[in-house]
């Protein structure tokens, strides 16, 4: 997808060359290396992509584990392990956890005794939650009464759940960083995230107080450390009474981290690259303040900010579908509140083409 595109396109100027393993007749990536057209566990396409590549990584979560097994002895990174756990949302929280993360009240739950039982253990309201494969907010039910949890299981398709406290928080923030294969870090500073309909729609470097950049750098370490990580990584948190709470992390490079491709000297895909491939991460400072819109669906009236010289424009090559990402925008300011602006006024006037567009069809 998008996220390969974009490792290719930082990864050519180092030198790099790229082979892509994907399903799909002509994935968006087709542009920056080769296209092998298999499915992702399929042996001989494997055993191609560990005889041509150096090195072999991926820009998904849900990469089955098996994988592993045949690309071997090419090492593939991320590593097996990180994978594994943010696979699976209940392993996932017990990694937190282990490195002292804190994330809300949770439990597993298997069936409506289960389901009674964490009602009545972790109070309401909750939020149900499919232990694996969610994503975009898919595979999720609020639970704010008794009676909403009387189908859970048929809701959310029959398989296993886990049910956790929903965080009234004041913001949802994420950090993204990259460890390299020495364990030296470039960790960004935070972005604070907009979501609509489930989707994210806007990510912005956050400012908060020296307390929560220091929790979340703090969190970072202690999370790749542990699992001697190597490459760029993401943990999303919620903001809740001065605390960063951890609720899921992502071990590729991540939507909320577009911003640094324009913001800063070295992005979370270049730095990705640098990583798996054994180089040094690049380090820097932000420019200025960044922010990133996500365009969604359609790209109608993108081409108007050509002429704004703090916008950026990243399309991906993907035909049009509702909830598709499509491309982003990233913009650049030197102030928080000039972004903050800016950021408004493109949303509105996004939202105004694409009005107008569904009203022309
Ligand atoms: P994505 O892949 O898009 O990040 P996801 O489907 O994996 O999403 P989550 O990130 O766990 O699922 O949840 C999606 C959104 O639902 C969160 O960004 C947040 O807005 C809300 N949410 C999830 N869990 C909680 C919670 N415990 N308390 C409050 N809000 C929550
Ligand atoms: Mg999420």
């Amino acid at each position: 997808g998008q996220l390969g595109r974009m490792l290719g396109l930082a990864g050519l100027p180092l030198g790099v060359d790229f082979v892509f393993l994907d399903p799909a007749e002509s994935p968006c990536a087709t542009f920056v290396g080769e296209h092998l057209r298999a499915p992702y566990d399929d042996p001989d396409a494997l055993a191609k992509l560990s005889a041509q590549c150096d090195v072999v990584t991926c820009e998904f979560e849900n990469v089955p584990a098996g994988v592993f097994d045949i690309l071997s002895p090419t090492e593939p990174h991320p590593a097996k392990q990180a994978l594994h756990i943010a696979q699976e949302r209940a392993r996932e929280k017990t990694a937190f956890e282990a490195v002292g993360i804190p994330v809300a009240p949770w439990r597993c739950v298997e069936n409506q005794s289960d389901v009674d039982q964490a009602i009545e253990d972790l109070g309401l309201p909750l939020i149900a939650k499919t232990r694996t494969m969610g994503y975009d907010g898919k595979g999720q039910q609020r639970v704010r009464a008794p009676e909403d949890a009387t189908d859970l299981f048929e809701q959310l398709g029959n398989v296993p759940l886990l049910m956790e406290r929903l965080v009234p928080f004041d913001s949802e923030l994420s950090v993204v960083g990259t460890r390299a294969v020495d364990g030296s870090k470039v960790i960004f500073p935070l972005s604070q995230n907009v979501h609509r309909d489930g989707i994210l729609h806007r990510s912005e470097q956050a400012h908060p107080d020296q307390s929560l950049q220091r929790q979340a750098r703090k969190h970072f370490a202690a999370l790749t450390d542990s699992l001697n990580y190597v490459g760029t990584l993401a943990i999303e948190f919620f903001v809740s009474g001065g605390l960063l709470l951890g609720n899921e992390f992502a071990p590729r490079v991540h939507n909320s981290g577009h911003w640094t491709q324009d913001g800063m000297p070295h992005d979370q895909f270049e730095n990705h690259i640098r990583a798996v491939c054994g180089m040094p991460v690049g380090a820097g400072s932000p420019y200025g303040h960044s922010g990133m819109i996500n365009l969604i669906g359609q790209t109608c009236g993108v081409e108007d900010l050509l002429g704004h010289s703090d916008v950026h424009i990243h399309l991906y090559g993907k035909s049009p579908r509702p909830g598709r990402k499509l491309g982003h925008v990233n913009v650049l300011a030197n102030s928080a509140s000039t972004l903050r602006e800016r950021l408004n006024d493109i949303a509105a006037h996004l939202d105004r083409a694409y009005q107008a567009q569904a009203q022309q069809v």
